[in-house]
């Protein structure tokens, strides 16, 4: 009975504390809604979705995805509030198992609160029993991503504020590009940063001639001179240069600087990816295909890479990105968002950005132009911190119309003299 009065007593505590807690905060996002972020309250009512009180209710009613070209998938969380939130659970290439992945976590979220977002993230994870692999973090991304979109939807305020940000006033993005008349085109539309591959006639052999060394050397140093010394370049071995040849390449790149190598080697084999990082001054950087805080502990407690490039869509979302970001700190690494996907994988990007010491830059291939309402902007080098709530973006349903449903496939790729399977 003793047991239970205070059993009794602590939870009605709990309940006043929380009753407390939710009217500070209403008030405070209310003070802050309307005082400084007019763009805010524009934005919520661009929506059309009404902002329900904090204490309300909320639960999901529904998860839904839909394929996008040219090889995403978006999914859209359904509240009984009115309010959806944004998120890409997407591997690439495997669209269809991603969304049935999804699929099969619907029933443990309907009915739920989106708002215990962490929470939610633990469940998911855990009660998976075999925890992650590429398909089920990528779901839980997506998922997680919309949560969080939610959430600040449901405060008023932009996912970053929520992180304790914002760390910075403008975040840095780099452009992909191929050739100096890529480069150019690129800065003329205001980019600063660029990555680029190993220029090659044909995939990199396992120990490779000079030829093959040379001509990517003369091709990376044609784009570094269309860079300019005070631009950056990085450049991308994609993990299919074998390590001999990717040594040797490493080390004829030395004079022209580049940002970072990124994976230089498949990430699979970490002591070898290390041996590679202490072997060169250049910084290396890794992390698209790995998977979890777990899987960056081993990269960065074996000094393997200085810049981690956690993907948002794969690595566990906004929730297990921001806490990469804390354990990479202490290793005095940075953080490189990995985002060759859609306006909301980049979304989830800035919002990271703008919550982290720790960021270098983050990568796009696209700032939303015929998927979202005011695609963002790149001037300078930098697009300005997103100020809507939530992820800060909305999705164009007319331009997005004839973008629906897509086939994409991985490429196949397969060497040139004796035909058998190579890495692209
Ligand atoms: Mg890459």
């Amino acid at each position: 009975m003793k047991k239970n009065a205070k059993g009794i007593q602590r939870r009605s505590v709990l309940k006043g504390t929380t009753a407390l807690l939710g009217l500070g905060t209403a008030s405070l996002v209310a003070g802050d809604a309307s005082s400084s972020r007019e763009s805010d309250s524009a934005v919520v009512q661009n929506t059309q979705e009404r902002r329900p009180a904090v204490k309300e209710t909320i639960k999901i009613t529904r998860l839904e995805t839909f394929l996008v070209k040219p090889r995403w998938l978006f999914l859209k969380i359904h509240t009984n509030a009115g309010i959806t939130g944004l998120g890409e659970p997407i591997t690439e290439g495997r669209a269809l198992t991603c969304a049935q992945a999804v699929k099969e976590v619907e029933p443990y979220l309907i009915g739920k609160d989106p708002r215990a977002v962490a929470h939610h993230w633990q469940a998911i994870y855990r009660h998976a029993f075999y925890r992650g692999g590429p398909i089920l973090t990528s779901a839980l991304s997506g998922i997680d991503q919309a949560l969080w979109d939610i959430k600040g939807k449901v405060l008023g305020v932009p996912v970053y504020e929520l992180l304790g940000g914002p760390t910075r006033q403008r975040i840095r993005v780099y452009a992909h590009a191929s050739t100096p008349e890529d480069i150019q085109r690129r800065k003329a539309q205001g980019f600063t940063a660029f990555k680029t591959g190993p220029a090659k006639k044909r995939p990199a052999r396992i120990i490779d001639n000079k030829a093959f060394i040379d001509y990517a050397v003369e091709q990376f140093a044609l784009q570094r001179q269309a860079v300019g010394p005070d631009g950056d370049i990085g450049i991308d071995f994609h993990g299919a240069v074998p390590p001999a040849t990717a040594k040797l390449l490493i080390k004829a790149l030395e004079p022209y600087q580049p940002m970072f190598i990124e994976e230089p080697i498949n990430c699979q084999n970490v002591d070898l990816m290390a041996e590679i990082a202490r072997g060169t001054h250049l910084p290396i950087a890794t992390g698209e295909r790995i998977f979890t805080k777990w899987g960056f502990r081993e990269i960065l407690e074996k000094g393997a890479a200085t810049i981690l490039q956690p993907d948002l869509c794969h690595a566990g979302g906004i929730t297990e990105v921001r806490l990469i970001a804390g354990m990479a700190e202490a290793y005095y690494a940075a953080i490189a968002p990995h985002n060759p996907l859609g306006p909301i994988s980049l979304a989830a990007g800035l919002q990271i950005a703008a919550s982290i010491p720790n960021f270098l830059c983050q990568e796009q291939v696209s700032l939303g132009e015929g998927y979202i309402r005011n695609p963002f902007k790149v001037v300078n080098g930098y697009v300005e911190l997103p100020a809507g709530p939530g992820l800060g973006i909305e999705l164009d349903e007319n331009a997005l119309a004839d973008k629906i449903g897509h086939d994409w496939r991985n490429q196949e790729s397969y060497d040139a003299d004796d035909g058998s399977v190579v890495d692209w």
